[in-house]
């Protein structure tokens, strides 16, 4: 692959993504990177804003209780999230002297950093030569190296194909991973490449004549699925002030009242919510108040 021209490309066109400008701290970068995990950029960017604002180190957001992370959550979805990365924050305050460590072993030690994560954060936050694979990046790699229309489920030697992509340098080879990541986010998107846009000189799935998918794609409805279930009683909980009683999350919920207590038992378990010694229900933390 071209890395020369693909780095071009990314310095001229690149999306002016707040979390890319200089200044920001490897931590709001670790804050991006979680809440960008399943959640489209446009979403993100107000909430992160809110939490570079409210929770500019790790020790602030340590020193907050977890039912205010989960509210200023909001509803960027998968709200474990937002406790892991609190978790985090306290371990960072704690065990890290309020920094972002900048070894990948160390970053995959801390509680919800993942194998991408750790790699985001030491490649876009510190700069260093590693390979950073998330969905994009898997789907342009198979594409324009390997001639398949799709990457099919990750493997392991995702990271050492993207690793051999790297260019020497350090520097650039950050700039290359962040210029990867940006093809397939917005030119060699999952269903509509748009190949006539694209930087890359030659690509191999093209060169095979475009060959049709073999990966079955499962089609993720959200209308009527637990994790909508899920979403709406965590509303309620978010709305309040206090602990509620149980009728009204049975209201939130009405189609399916065993979907409803299957929603609330997972809640539970998450840890997402908890129940006062009265029977009452709240946000994580938020019982005993
Ligand atoms: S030519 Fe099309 S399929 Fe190939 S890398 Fe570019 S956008 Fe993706």
């Amino acid at each position: 692959m071209d890395s020369d021209v693909l780095i071009e490309w990314y310095r001229e066109t690149a999306r002016d993504l707040p979390w890319r400008r200089p200044g920001v701290s490897a931590w709001q970068i670790l804050m991006s990177e979680i809440m960008l995990q399943q959640t489209p950029v446009v979403r993100v960017e107000p909430i992160w804003r809110e939490w570079v604002a409210r929770w500019p180190v790790p020790s602030a957001m340590a020193a907050a209780p977890q039912g205010e992370v989960l509210r200023a959550w909001g509803k960027l979805g998968y709200p474990r999230r937002a406790l892991r990365l609190h978790e985090c924050a306290q371990v960072l305050a704690r065990e890290h002297g309020d920094e972002v460590p900048a070894d990948v072993d160390v970053l995959l030690g801390l509680p919800g950093i993942g194998a991408y994560t750790a790699r985001a954060v030491a490649c876009f936050a510190y700069g260093q030569r590693v390979p950073v694979v998330d969905t994009n990046v898997r789907r342009v790699v198979a594409r324009a190296v390997h001639g398949r229309a799709e990457a099919g489920n990750p493997a392991t030697r995702d990271l050492g194909e993207t690793e051999a992509l790297l260019p020497a340098h350090i520097a650039r080879a950050a700039t290359f991973s962040a210029a990867l990541m940006e093809l397939g986010a917005t030119i060699c998107t999952a269903r509509n490449p748009a190949c006539d846009n694209c930087p890359l000189p030659s690509c191999a799935w093209i060169s095979a004549g475009r060959p049709a998918s073999d990966v079955v794609r499962r089609v993720q409805k959200f209308e009527g699925t637990d994790r909508q279930a899920r979403g709406r009683l965590l509303d309620v909980l978010r709305d309040s002030t206090g602990p509620v009683e149980r009728v009204r999350l049975d209201l939130a919920w009405t189609r399916d009242p065993g979907q409803r207590d299957r929603a609330l038992d997972s809640l539970l378990l998450d840890g997402l919510i908890e129940q006062t010694s009265d029977g009452l229900f709240a946000l994580a933390g938020e019982g005993s108040r």
